[in-house]
């Protein structure tokens, strides 16, 4: 009787879509040490470090700061399950799929979604939130997201801000993408909430989402009406664990190894330094674009709004987008993303994340279009 099953032996990919980035060897080694109890003294020293990394990344202060047991929907869920109470209002700019979630999660959550819908390839617009928020002088909350990786568009998360604090609503911000690819001001800035993803610019594997809350935020959730509509995701609950100022009390076993991970991922991101890789995604992002325009791709977001780590490339009339992505994979093992949504079809997603926004990466990307395209 031999036994079918085998070990795992996936093919390295060059990893440029929306996310998972390519992962350093140094994070999977890091994944690879010791599992020890998430209650471990040690353990318990090295979560207060974690912390205090997260916070170099999301250039905060905020106590409340800690990595989700879960992915970045997980983090989004956590912002809105915890914030809003039935009945409370939240105005939501949706500029793609991901603001779109967010509706659903206010809805989940008892909440009433205000949606101000932009075309999507198109930055949130203050001026149309500055009125639907005069409109609604009764909304709590106000969200957006930084960096829209479903169309690759950057939004001025600082204006919008500091507009939602002037009509008195918490803002929530997405910054999944953001992080480490542009910058990222939370206490600057004045986020209340965020939410962000380690698959993307962290290039760590997916799986956890560091979230920030400023006081008025925490305050917000310590003094709801009702109870949060989640168990796992309470944070009146699983503070109780990652806090520490109080001890530390079991909520649910702690992702051990993944945060080794996430761990490594942002001692190399303070390694380099984090204007550093805003820099860095600035100066791929120009040698990538350089690189498609010689094949004759161009890219479909105005200049001043584009991500430099989220490419949205303009498939041209009569190219079968699919076959490209297909060619890719097969003959370059490169993963390159599909358009979501209303964009499908329409252009590829080319992500610059982490790790990945390095020149090889870039080469191999104009190298597979120029060949995928019959220009080689
Ligand atoms: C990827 C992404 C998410 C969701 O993260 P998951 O880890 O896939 O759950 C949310 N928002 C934005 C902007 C993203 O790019």
């Amino acid at each position: 009787m031999s036994n079918a099953f085998t070990s795992l032996n996936p093919n390295p990919r060059v990893l440029m879509g929306p996310g998972p980035s390519n992962v350093h060897p140094r994070v999977l080694q890091a994944m690879a040490r010791p599992t020890v109890g998430h209650l471990d003294p040690w353990f318990q020293d090295f979560m207060e470090d974690l912390k205090a990394l997260i916070r170099m990344a999301l250039r905060t202060d905020n106590a409340l700061t800690f990595p989700v047991s879960g992915p970045g929907s997980a983090g989004m869920e956590t912002c809105f399950v915890n914030l809003v109470e039935p009945g409370d209002k939240v105005v939501i700019a949706i500029n793609g799929v991901f603001g779109g979630r967010m509706a659903e999660n206010v809805a989940n959550a008892g909440g009433v979604p205000v949606p101000v819908e932009f075309p999507w390839g198109q930055p949130v617009d203050p001026n149309v939130v500055e009125d639907t928020l005069k409109a609604n002088p009764d909304a709590k909350v106000f969200a957006f997201v930084h960096a829209e990786t479903s169309t690759g568009v950057r939004s001025d998360a600082e204006t919008l801000s500091k507009l939602a604090h002037a009509h008195d609503c918490l803002v929530v911000m997405d910054a999944v993408t953001s992080v480490a690819g542009i910058p990222v001001e939370i206490d600057a800035w004045e986020i209340d909430a965020v939410y962000t993803g380690t698959q993307k610019c962290l290039s760590a594997p997916p799986g956890l989402s560091p979230v920030s809350f400023s006081e008025r935020a925490a305050e917000t959730v310590r003094n709801r009406m009702e109870p949060v509509r989640s168990w796992f995701l309470d944070l009146t609950k699983v503070m109780g664990y990652w806090d520490g100022t109080g001890g530390r009390s079991y909520h649910h076993t702690a992702p051990v190894n993944a945060l080794y991970g996430l761990h490594e991922a942002l001692v190399m991101l303070s390694e380099e330094g984090i204007e550093n890789s805003w820099a860095r995604h600035a100066a791929m992002h120009e040698r990538l674009k350089a690189g498609l325009e010689g094949v004759g791709l161009g890219l479909l977001v105005d200049e001043p709004y584009r991500l430099p780590q989220m490419n949205a490339v303009t498939v041209p009339d009569g190219v079968d987008e699919a076959a490209v992505r297909k060619t890719a994979l097969e003959t370059y093992d490169l993963e390159i993303g599909a358009g979501l949504g209303q964009l499908g079809g329409k252009i590829w997603r080319v992500g610059l994340m982490g790790q990945t926004a390095h020149p090889q990466a870039v080469t191999i990307c104009t190298q597979a279009f120029a060949d995928a395209m019959g220009k080689d």
